[in-house]
């Protein structure tokens, strides 16, 4: 179904011709999701012949807006005229598909300034096109720093744009939900509310007021997937970096890495005896606030990491994984003078001999250590990490919670895993679950990641790990997980949650009772 041809004209007016298509290889672009899907091979349909295909349905047009008030429009037209739409920051996340036809995709790229570094009260304003890389190289010259989520610098800083917004330096810098502050928000039917200090004072400072403060409807744990309207500007918390302004970085890539290892910082991968010992030593280190950074870190996912190549990562793997005893993480301690970093050092080799971790050797040299640190502080890590091995990956979370109940669900993950590893269906990679903890041990989050060649057999295989990852879900509750998304698994989980799946659809309801913000990946208001 294309646009009417007045509709799409009433657009144009909007953004003007040139921000605006419905060009089949523009809206192509957009489709592609990267998550291979089986189907029958079309004209093959007696031999019963498969295909994959990456590609989700097409949107009908994609429009470009510069503004809020472009923004705006669009959405009441949407509302007016029966079409839904969809919002765009980054793109690198799969829930940017429409849940039927008649959807718009409003791209935000060309809402991309960094508003407000505001040093002295440690918040910064985004639109929703300014990427992490870039928010915190800004920050860093300021000796600052922000919350990146895990999938990397290259997506949306806009601390609502990110599905969960959890990442590697989690310890010191929190994650999406705790640095929210004050929202533009354009609703589902096309009113603007300036939420929190900003609807009050027109200042960022504060999500929850003085102002209306809605802070509990526009996301919870996750964000709405786009299915409560478009956030056109926000404020996130920032924090102290007591690092360098830059990293001197040399050389080209993939064979690129620091000069050299910033003073006062230290990296280390440490592994254990077992998952107990693991978790004893992220407690004391919480306990003792000493580390920047930590983060579970199967040997699997530091081959990856390290390799510049497929070939290198297979090779890394096999020498790394008999050179580890168990379970691992990767620790970053900065000290804010000489003092306090021989302090740390000296609590945290403490802490280790308590829980007999040992030191993998490689991270202790230089280059590597310097390299791994600069990817896990600039965060670029993650693509190696899941699509090197195979090309498809996918992976499973428990909900946030505290550090026991999610290692138990996780580690439950992974034996399912391990039974497809064992079939021959995923790749054997260790079959880990990797935990780490947020705000020095407040939060704890937890994942298990699978790589895999798309076969009609590994897709079965997938989707029966995803059937028992359910289950386990719902008999060892560990908070929601992160991947209930959409009305059937809302459906699932909101009984015994409390019955919120039914407040959710009630505020969707309120909020958007056109339908026009598109539900995938969120809830529709449907009984
Ligand atoms: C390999 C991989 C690793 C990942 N690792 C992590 C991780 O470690 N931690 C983590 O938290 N997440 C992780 N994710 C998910 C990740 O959070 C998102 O991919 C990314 O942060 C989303 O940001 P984006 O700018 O690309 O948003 P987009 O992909 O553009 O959008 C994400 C969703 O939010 C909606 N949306 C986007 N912008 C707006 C807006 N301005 N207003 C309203 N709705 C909007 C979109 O409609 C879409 O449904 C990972 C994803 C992948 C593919």
């Amino acid at each position: 179904m294309a646009l009417e041809k007045g509709i799409y004209r009433a657009f144009e007016d909007v953004v003007g011709p040139e921000n605006i298509s419905e060009n089949p290889a523009i809206l192509d672009s957009y489709a592609w999701t990267g998550v291979p899907q089986e189907r029958e091979t079309p004209g093959t349909a007696e031999e019963g012949e498969t295909e994959f295909v990456r590609f989700a349905p097409r949107f009908e047009a994609v429009l470009l807006p510069k503004e809020t008030a472009e923004v705006q429009a669009i959405v009441k037209l949407c509302n007016r005229c029966g079409i839904k739409f969809k919002a765009f920051s980054t793109g690198f996340i799969f829930g940017n598909i429409p849940a039927s036809a008649g959807v718009i995709q409003i791209d935000l790229r060309r809402m991309n300034r960094i508003l407000e570094i505001n040093e002295k009260n440690m918040y910064a304003v985004v639109e929703p096109y300014v990427i992490s890389a870039q928010l915190q190289a800004e920050l860093m010259k300021r000796g600052l720093n922000c919350n990146i989520t895990g999938a990397g610098s290259h997506t949306s800083a806009l601390p609502l744009a990110a599905f969960w917004g959890t990442g590697h330096m989690g310890q010191t810098v929190s994650i999406g939900e705790r640095n929210l502050l004050a929202v533009e928000w354009v609703t589902p039917e096309g009113e603007v509310v300036r939420m929190g200090s900003l609807g009050s004072s027109g200042e960022w400072f504060c999500g929850d007021g003085p102002g209306p403060s809605l802070r509990g409807i526009i996301r919870g744990s996750i964000t709405p997937m786009g299915g409560m309207g478009i956030y056109t500007k926000a404020a996130t918390k920032i924090y102290y970096w007591p690092g360098p302004s830059r990293f001197p970085i040399e050389g080209v890539s993939p064979h690129y890495a620091p000069r050299e290892i910033p003073p006062g910082f230290m990296i280390r991968y440490f592994s254990f005896p077992s998952m107990d010992k693991l978790g004893e030593a992220m407690r004391k280190i919480g306990e003792s606030e000493i580390a920047f950074e930590i983060m579970g870190f199967p040997a699997s996912m530091l081959a990856a990491n390290m390799a510049t190549s497929n070939q290198e990562n297979i090779e890394n793997f096999e020498r790394l994984r008999k050179q580890v005893q168990g379970p691992g993480f990767i620790i970053i301690v900065v000290g804010n003078s000489p003092g306090e970093f021989e302090y740390k050092k000296r609590v945290l080799q403490h802490i280790m001999d308590e829980t007999a971790g040992k030191s993998l050797e490689i991270m202790e040299d230089t280059k590597i250590g310097g390299a791994q640190l600069w990817r896990l502080i600039r965060v670029t890590a993650s693509l190696r990490e899941t699509f090197r091995a195979t090309g498809d990956h996918h992976g499973m979370f428990p909900g946030h919670n505290t550090f026991a109940p999610v290692v138990r669900l996780a580690q439950k993950y992974a034996e399912v895993k391990a039974e497809l590893i064992h079939k021959g269906l995923l790749l054997d990679d260790g079959a880990d679950a990797f935990p780490w903890t947020e705000e020095h041990g407040f939060l704890a989050h937890a994942e298990v990641l699978y790589r895999y060649a798309a076969s009609h057999e590994s897709l079965k295989g997938i989707q029966y790990l995803n059937e028992q990852l359910v289950k386990l879900a719902l008999k060892e509750p560990a908070g929601v997980p992160f991947f209930v998304t959409g009305d059937q698994l809302h459906d699932i989980f909101g009984p015994q949650t409390s019955d919120y799946h039914l407040w959710l659809r009630k505020i969707k309801k309120a909020f958007d009772p056109h339908g026009a913000s598109d539900s995938f990946g969120y809830i529709t208001a449907e009984e």
